[in-house]
């Protein structure tokens, strides 16, 4: 059955610099190249979702800007419809700025512009109402995700939190409406304030501390170390797939598009979706990029 997902979530362009090292205070320096890129958070994991065959739909908001219509452009030719997406004149569309350097290093800063202009009336309640699967990420406001994940559970839509960047706090207002949360290890430490190492004893006590905040089910994914699932009965180590990693931006928004395309209404398929979402994101890691390396269902189903 196909499922229907809705994503809310951030849209930026995203412009990557490449540089030779990182420029000295007060220096002027030649880039070696510069490319731009869609991304973002939301647009990653729906792209993902729709690769896998879901119906996705997004809700988010883009400025009056060609970026803003490009973000647009990048999720309809991937089959994600636009409906719920708001146009802001007052802001930008989101961006982010990507300083690349020779040795593989990047920093990045990022302006939300209209992603962290989204209100609670850009929300589309029927929308939410109609999905399976809600998915949200921390790069638009809390009070929005807040308000959605409300929307979702009154209406018995299962919701999927991506608590990245980890710049909002797990409070119980969103964690009681939350049925599955999957930081990587970066934001598990700064939610929990655990240190995460790659041993059983130590997710254990971080999959504890994360539960203990309200929600039923975690998933933390450890890059090529693969992924730790935890619910109120269970815990289970994922290995991940072998393969040779390139590049691995997007490969957690592989991961959670592919596992909200395929995680049935009561989580009784977790195992073999987690397995799944692990087996797209290793294919999203030998190429470069992130929308463009996001593999397809006959892709994954090939691996
Ligand atoms: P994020 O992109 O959010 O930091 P991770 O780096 O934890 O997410 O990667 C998400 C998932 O992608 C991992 O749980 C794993 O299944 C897969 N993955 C990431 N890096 C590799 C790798 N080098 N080899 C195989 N699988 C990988």
């Amino acid at each position: 059955m196909t499922k229907n997902i809705v994503v809310l979530g951030s849209l930026n362009v995203d412009n990557i610099m490449k540089m030779p090292r990182m420029p000295l205070v007060g220096e002027t320096m030649a880039l070696t190249d510069v490319t731009t890129a869609p991304g973002g958070k939301g647009a990653n994991q729906a792209v993902a979702a729709a690769r896998q065959g879901a119906n996705v739909s997004f809700i988010g908001s883009v400025g009056n800007d060609s970026n803003g219509q490009f973000m647009r452009a990048t999720l309809l030719s991937n089959g994600v419809n636009v409906n719920a997406v708001t146009t802001n004149s007052e802001v930008p569309t989101g961006s982010a700025y990507i300083m690349l350097q020779e040795n593989g290093a990047n920093t990045i800063l990022i302006h939300g512009g209209a992603n962290q202009a989204l209100t609670v009336a850009d929300l589309d309640e029927n929308v939410i109402a109609k999905a399976d699967t809600l998915i949200a990420q921390f790069e638009v406001p809390l009070e929005v995700i807040v308000a959605a994940f409300k929307i979702a559970k009154a209406n018995n839509v299962q919701t999927i939190l991506n608590p990245a960047p980890a710049v909002y706090d797990l409070i119980p207002e969103l964690t009681h409406v939350t049925d599955i949360i999957l930081p990587n290890e970066t934001e598990a430490q700064l939610l929990t304030g655990i240190t995460v190492e790659n041993n059983e004893a130590v997710l254990n006590r971080v999959s504890n501390a994360i539960l203990a905040k309200g929600v039923p089910r975690s998933i933390i994914t450890l890059g090529d170390a693969g992924s730790f699932v935890a619910d109120r009965d269970k815990r289970w180590w994922v290995k991940p797939n072998k393969v040779d990693a390139v590049d691995t931006t997007g490969a957690g928004d592989t991961f959670i598009g592919t596992l909200a395309s395929v995680i049935d209404a009561d989580f009784n398929n977790l195992e073999e979706t987690v397995k799944r979402a692990s087996i797209a994101s290793a294919i999203a890691v030998t190429r470069a990029g992130a929308i463009p390396s996001i593999p397809t269902r006959d892709e994954v189903d090939a691996f």
